[in-house]
């Protein structure tokens, strides 16, 4: 299995005049952040929670995941504690992280905004709001569809960068082939429900582009009162892509190849060390072509030098 398609439309919206939700898209990272704050606070909020997610380096799993969402939002803290204006800003943050070659996705989600799945002619919804009406919801003091376009259903009860640090819902869900993710903010959400999101999916033949383009046109059809931002990705057959190879050890004392060799034992991991050694060998050389260029380099000003004299 690995990554198929992917596409993200995001839209201001029909009311507002900023779009305050920003996203990664950078396969094998999504991610959503819908910001809150006066003034250009929000948009601040979610870019700086998005830049932080920018940096995750090929880590996976969902401590990786919880990691990435706290330095997002240390980010959007420090940058509130140090400006009056961003006073009390912060943000959604809902995030995929994907191990194609575990068939997994770690999810981290603080917010409102929301991750779907669709598999076979099914729509789940992976996570669960941090909201006012959702908390009324599961109190029993609000039905489901009382819920919906209720006055105070995008008040949300965590946020990331509100608080030095912020409690992360983290767990994981297994692929399958065929299966179509979607991110979104309470801009889709708000405005349509699953059951029209489940048909125009379906009806745009689950191709990511198509289906992202179909919901943000849906929620603008229904009045477009807030920004829309969705993101979809597919599931497809196929070899995951290999890991990247670790990067080669600069250090001057790192063994040479010909050492490494000599001291591996048998089997399995000396495969996989001779790999990664090969490349602090390589390293190796490379540092020791620098020093002797430099070498060359002193010794011909030096030459220059006293020929001037
Ligand atoms: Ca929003």
């Amino acid at each position: 299995m690995r990554i198929g398609r992917s596409a993200t439309v995001s839209d201001t919206g029909r009311r507002r005049l900023h779009n305050e939700d920003a996203f990664v898209c950078q396969p094998p990272l999504f991610a959503i952040a819908d910001g809150m704050g006066g003034a250009q606070a929000g948009e601040i909020a979610s870019r700086l929670a998005t830049n932080a997610l920018e940096q995750h380096g090929g880590a996976t799993g969902e401590d990786a995941v919880a990691h990435l969402v706290q330095a997002a939002n240390a980010s959007v803290y420090r940058h509130a504690a140090a400006d009056p204006a961003a006073a009390g800003m912060g943000t959604t943050t809902t995030v995929l992280l994907v191990d194609a070659a575990a068939g997994t996705i770690a999810v981290g989600h603080v917010g409102d905004s929301r991750a779907y799945r669709i598999r076979g002619e099914q729509l789940e919804q992976l996570t669960r709001d941090h909201s006012l009406v959702q908390e009324l919801v599961d109190s029993g003091r609000l039905t489901p569809d009382e819920a919906i376009g209720h006055p105070h259903r995008s008040v949300i009860t965590r946020a990331v960068g509100t608080e030095p640090s912020v409690d992360v819902d983290t767990f994981t869900v297994e692929l399958a082939v065929g299966d179509l993710y979607l991110l979104c903010s309470d801009g889709l959400t708000d405005m349509v429900g699953d059951d029209v999101i489940l048909a125009r999916a379906l009806a745009a033949g689950r191709e990511p582009e198509v289906v992202a383009r179909a919901l943000v046109d849906e929620a603008n059809r229904a009045g477009g009162d807030d920004n829309i931002t969705v993101i979809a990705f597919e599931i497809e057959a196929g070899e995951p892509p290999a890991a990247p190879e670790a990067p080669p050890v600069l250090a001057p004392d790192a063994p040479t190849a010909e050492n490494a060799a000599a001291e591996q034992p048998t089997g399995q991991t000396a495969a996989a060390g001779r790999v990664r050694r090969h490349g602090a060998g390589a390293g190796g050389r490379a540092f020791a072509l620098a020093a002797i260029v430099l070498a060359l380099a002193a010794a011909a000003l030096l030459i220059w030098w006293s020929l001037g004299r």
